[in-house]
């Protein structure tokens, strides 16, 4: 009995044990933001600890550099490839040649779009960032207690980021019965991801276009709200609203959401400027991701909770959804300082 449950247990082990020391390519898009920094850091660090080897690279936002150091991990030997995508939609042809070498692939925060290639998907709950994005837009101006019509802005992320069309549909699941009522008017008229997406998240890119926004509508009405879905865009909305008198004087910030809880933005929260932003804790994703990866190491099937809302446009991804969590002036102590994210300090308190 005793020596069954022995060699039971030692074979249970032994891919375990093989598996040690296989190297992992991790594929992030850009240092320009802290979250990826931060990716980067939790998965290095947690698949170290596991015993394996990391190839961790960043491609500068650029396309081409992101598919030739997919390449490389692929031609180092990488047993599977962790990838958050610039393009979601460029990657067909090099993970076509990672399957060709037994590779497996996980896709990280971000959809791989249009290719077969791409074994399992793990990310936070994106339609649900929408949800909370909107909803607290609408607290933020008191709409749901009769207040309105009020004046709001929306901004899209990067259109080639299957993460931004949830985002928005998110949103304005919750913003377009205010926009039919006639509560919430969009000044510019401009709406929908063809209108108001944000290349690349480019902080510079929205902040320009917010300097349009109000010199073209808004000489002569306020803004009220902004819907913005990531905080780096929510910088350069705010910088561009300041430089027309916002924030001094009775001219209040218009409500503007966010997302990432970078702490420039935090601070940003904590001084009553950005409204909300998401949080989304890059460590629990790191988690599931290299639970991931050792599932697959072992052969065995990766835990996932959704097998029906990522349709890559080849196939239904097998998915690990998180849950994001709203963070506004009223949580950002409990959620993010006595949930280990931040010090005080860091925060500037
Ligand atoms: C991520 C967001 C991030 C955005 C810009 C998205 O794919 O899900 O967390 O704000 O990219 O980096």
């Amino acid at each position: 009995m005793a020596l069954g449950a022995m060699a039971l247990s030692s074979t249970a082990l032994t891919p375990a044990y093989a598996a040690k020391g296989d190297l992992i390519g991790v594929a992030m898009p850009t240092k320009s933001s802290a979250r990826w920094i931060d990716d980067g850091n939790n998965m290095v660090k947690q698949l170290q600890d596991k015993g394996y080897k990391v190839d961790l690279q960043y491609a500068d936002d650029d396309i081409p550099n992101q598919l030739a150091q997919i390449e490389n991990m692929v031609t180092k030997g990488a047993k599977v490839l962790v990838v958050a995508s610039i393009d979601g939609t460029t990657l067909t042809d090099v993970l076509q040649k990672a399957h060709d070498a037994g590779v497996k692939v996980i896709a990280y925060d971000r959809l791989i779009r249009n290719s077969p290639n791409v074994d399992y998907y793990a990310t936070f709950d994106n339609f649900k960032v929408g949800v909370l994005q909107g909803q607290s837009l609408v607290d933020a101006l008191d709409l749901k207690d009769g207040k309105g019509p009020l004046n709001i802005e929306l901004f899209g992320g990067s259109p080639d980021d299957n993460n931004a069309y949830f985002f928005y549909d998110g949103a304005m699941s919750v913003l377009n019965p205010y926009i039919n009522s006639k509560k919430l008017v969009i000044q510019s008229g401009q709406q929908g991801m063809k209108q108001v997406s944000t290349l690349r998240w480019d902080a510079a890119v929205a902040q320009a276009r917010m300097d349009n926004l109000l010199s073209a509508y808004y000489t002569n009405k306020k803004v009220d709200a902004v819907l913005s879905p990531y905080d780096g865009l929510s910088i350069g909305i705010l910088s561009s609203l300041k430089g027309v008198g916002y924030g001094s004087g009775d001219m209040k910030y218009p409500a503007v959401s966010g997302q990432d809880c970078e702490v420039q933005s935090v601070k940003s929260i904590i001084a009553g400027e950005q409204y909300s932003s998401i949080y989304k804790d890059t460590r629990e994703l790191a988690k599931v991701v290299v639970s991931m990866v050792d599932a697959l190491e072992n052969g065995s099937k990766p835990e996932i909770n959704d097998s029906k809302t990522y349709d890559n446009g080849k196939k239904v991804v097998p998915s690990y959804l998180l849950n994001p969590v709203l963070v506004t002036k009223a949580n950002w102590k409990q959620v993010l300082v006595d949930g280990g994210y931040y010090t005080l300090k860091q925060l500037g308190q």
